[in-house]
């Protein structure tokens, strides 16, 4: 397993990690979770993914209850902010949600502090200099040792960073986007400003679309799969994706790999990609997905342009 400093930041995370979001909970159980999570360990993998909103906090109290098992010292844990419950201030980044946000999620989680600690989402509602004091404050008083965002434009990410400048207040270090075969944009060009400018490291997610780039969904929706379960996820599963994703599986067959692997590995082959964070349903997945690194030499440039091809 390769460590990567979150870009300019001194932490290291594995370049694989393991996520909860619609498993941990709904899918696992503690038992399942402990199982994968040991999977994920013995693989090297140091990072793992949570959110307040995960499972309505389920997930942070099931991985609480797993992370008995490790030195803190060991791991590299995140959890993120945004959707915390019904009322009014449950939701969003004011400064009171985000101290009483954090707080909760610290308890279902039963650790002192988090490694990373993500705004979910961007808060247009909020104004920027409460979000960066409020960040500044929780980084300041032990409750997370860096922050970052998640789905933040690269103009929001840039103001955040000139805010904290001028309050003299702790500014993000990585953030959190979707970054897969199909959606790219972002990750590859609108965030090059952030990473030269201010050094962020990505966690990216979505790896394999919601599972679209495994294969799996290449002759029809398989029952109990996460589209089978998830209609507004369903909803977005389309026939250029499914052609798109044949076409990849034919040239990871070629390769010698799975096409989840495949997938992964390319998510990897950008530099500008700190840690893919992984989810999977089951230890067997995960297994498969952590083999990824290991093809990471088939992508060489003529590979490349293949599969930029197929997915044009
Ligand atoms: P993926 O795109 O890799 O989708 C994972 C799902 O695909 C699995 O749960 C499983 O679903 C299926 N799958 C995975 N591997 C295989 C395989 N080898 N063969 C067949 N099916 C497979 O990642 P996620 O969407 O789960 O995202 C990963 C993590 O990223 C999340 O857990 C979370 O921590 C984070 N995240 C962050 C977000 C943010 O806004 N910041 C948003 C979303 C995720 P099934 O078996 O049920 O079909």
């Amino acid at each position: 397993m390769k460590y990567n400093r979150l870009g300019s930041a001194g932490i290291k995370v594995s370049e694989v990690s393991f996520g909860s979001w619609l498993t941990f909970g709904p899918q696992l159980d503690l038992a399942q979770i402990k199982a994968c999570m040991k999977v994920a360990f013995d693989h090297g993998v140091n990072f793992f993914d949570n959110a307040e909103a995960y499972a309505e906090g389920e997930a942070e109290t099931l991985m609480g209850q797993a992370l008995a098992d490790y030195r803190r010292e060991d791991l590299v844990l995140s959890t993120k902010l945004f959707w915390g419950g019904k009322g009014p201030n449950d939701i969003g980044l004011s400064w009171k949600h985000l101290v009483e946000g954090t707080k909760a999620s610290l308890k279902r989680l039963r650790v002192e502090a988090v490694d990373l600690l993500f705004c979910h989402r961007p808060d247009p509602n909020v104004p920027m200099e409460e979000v960066v004091r409020a960040m500044d404050v929780l980084v300041r008083q032990g409750h997370a040792y860096y922050w970052g965002t998640s789905e933040w434009s690269a103009v929001e990410i840039m103001e955040a960073h000139l805010v904290a400048r001028e309050l003299g207040a702790i500014p993000p270090v990585v953030e959190q986007p979707q970054y897969n075969l199909f959606v790219r944009e972002r990750v590859e060009k609108e965030y090059q400003p952030i990473y030269r400018r201010f050094g962020m490291g990505t966690t990216i997610w979505s790896p394999l679309a919601s599972g679209i780039l495994s294969g799996k969904y290449n002759d029809g929706v398989p029952k109990g799969s996460r589209l089978d379960r998830i209609d507004w996820l369903r909803a977005r599963l389309d026939e250029a994706k499914i052609k798109k994703a044949r076409a990849f599986g034919e040239l990871a067959k070629e390769l010698g790999a799975s096409s989840a692997e495949l997938a992964i590995a390319w998510c990897l082959a950008n530099p500008h990609v700190s840690t893919v964070i992984l989810g999977a349903s089951n230890p067997t997945q995960l297994r498969q997905n952590l083999g990824a690194v290991e093809h990471r030499s088939k992508l060489t440039p003529e590979v490349l342009a293949r599969i930029d091809r197929i997915m044009a």
